[in-house]
């Protein structure tokens, strides 16, 4: 019989260099060849020809992936880590459902889509987050400051001065809930920079499921999404998160720049003047999809360098921070191991803040660092343009 793992893309293109291994950070986290892209590789084969069974251990070692996508920078055989994961967890979340899974699906089809779920779930985490330090993951919740209400962004904001154009700002989902104050500032900056934005309802990208395997709930996400997002006379659909910027682009069929971030726009327009620059020595930290996607956001980060009085580089900078979206609930344990080592070496650097935009790693260098070391792109911006004072 056909193994249900057949339609799994480019396994018999690995030529077992290994050049991945050292940008892997669960193989540098547990040293296990299993739990490297060449590793997981291999065990999927040995599964495809009929050579193996999937067990536990290979289910293990396959589950561990961050889906960071550090190895697809460094295959010399162009194999995407993202597609292969995705085709494994889609197959493999129709044979296995064990607890985690189903726990993962429910949030995903029944409390993430849904933003009045969604936010009732934020609003009772508040409530009782303190009550729930006994728990494993009890570490990687928000902080105090996240879970607060926030005040509604508007749907349209116009622009300051002559118009340059229209562009769509993604909400997202958990981002809307516990980020909503940054989406409020990316608006600020942009209409100050001369654009009018406008904000449509919040919803989610499908990135998460996407991760999850669940592959047709993403592309309906997605869908809704782009219908939202692109309507006719946007210009600039414009994306916080680089993990929701990458998924979303994967089907855009857009102009290179569509999607771009608030950074990136500011700085080709050229007119964003930085009129004091954040003291102390800073860490800019550029997510996963900002170093290993398509997506170019060079330009916004050399605007961004620019507004530090001080930038300090990590050591290894291209390694995950181990968040990777819900996998710092479902796999807490070596997500947070992967996450101390990134801690440590912030530490040994001396830096007094980092500057990180994603959800999943704001969240993480928070519950690492503490709040007051974690600064958004947009709030140092905002810093930077004279529209907040710290
Ligand atoms: S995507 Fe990240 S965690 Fe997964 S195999 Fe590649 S480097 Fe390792
Ligand atoms: S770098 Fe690519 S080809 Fe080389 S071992 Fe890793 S996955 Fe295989």
């Amino acid at each position: 019989m056909k193994s249900p793992f057949s339609e799994i893309p480019a396994l018999k293109d690995c030529v077992h260099c290994g050049l991945c291994l050292p940008e892997c950070p669960t193989y540098l986290a547990t040293g296990r060849e299993a739990e490297s892209p060449r590793g997981r590789i291999a065990a999927l084969r040995a599964v495809v020809e009929d050579r193996s069974r999937v067990s536990d251990a290979i289910h293990d070692g396959l589950e561990s992936c961050l889906v960071c996508r550090a190895c697809e920078s460094a295959c010399p055989s162009g194999i995407s880590m993202e597609q292969l994961m995705a085709s494994y967890r889609q197959q493999s979340r129709r044979e296995r459902s064990d607890l985690p899974a189903r726990a993962e699906s429910w949030l995903l089809r029944e409390v993430i889509p849904h933003p009045g779920r969604l936010s009732a779930l934020v609003s009772g985490l508040r409530w009782i987050a303190p009550w729930l330090r006994w728990l494993p993951f009890a570490r990687e919740l928000p902080s105090a400051k996240r879970l607060r209400p926030a005040p509604e962004v508007p749907a349209v904001m116009e622009a300051v001065g002559s118009c340059r154009g229209t562009v769509s700002l993604l909400r997202g989902c958990v981002a809307d809930r516990v980020f909503r104050a940054e989406t409020h500032l990316s608006a600020l900056l942009l209409s100050e920079a001369g654009w009018k934005v406008v904000i449509p309802e919040a919803g989610c990208c499908g990135a998460l499921h996407h991760h999850a395997g669940m592959v047709e709930e993403s592309r309906e996400h997605m869908r809704l999404r782009w219908r939202d997002l692109a309507s006719e006379g946007v210009d600039h659909v414009v994306i916080e998160s680089a993990g929701c910027a990458a998924h979303l682009n994967s089907t855009s069929g857009h102009e290179p720049g569509f999607i771009t971030d608030t950074a990136t726009l500011l700085a080709r327009g050229g007119n964003f003047i930085i009129q004091q620059k954040l003291p102390g020595r800073s860490v800019l930290s550029l997510a996963c999809h900002q170093q290993h996607s398509s997506l170019d956001f060079d330009e916004g980060t050399e605007l961004l360098e620019n507004c530090l009085e001080e930038q300090i580089q990590l050591p290894a900078p291209e390694h995950c921070c181990g968040a990777a979206g819900m996998y710092m609930l479902r796999r807490h344990q070596l997500s947070r191991s992967i996450g101390e080592v990134a801690r440590d070496r912030f530490v040994a650097v001396k830096a007094d803040q980092i500057i990180s935009g994603n959800p999943g790693c704001v969240l993480r260098w928070e519950s690492l660092l503490g709040v007051q070391k974690v600064i958004s792109p947009v709030r140092l911006l905002a810093h930077a343009g004279g529209l907040e004072s710290n």
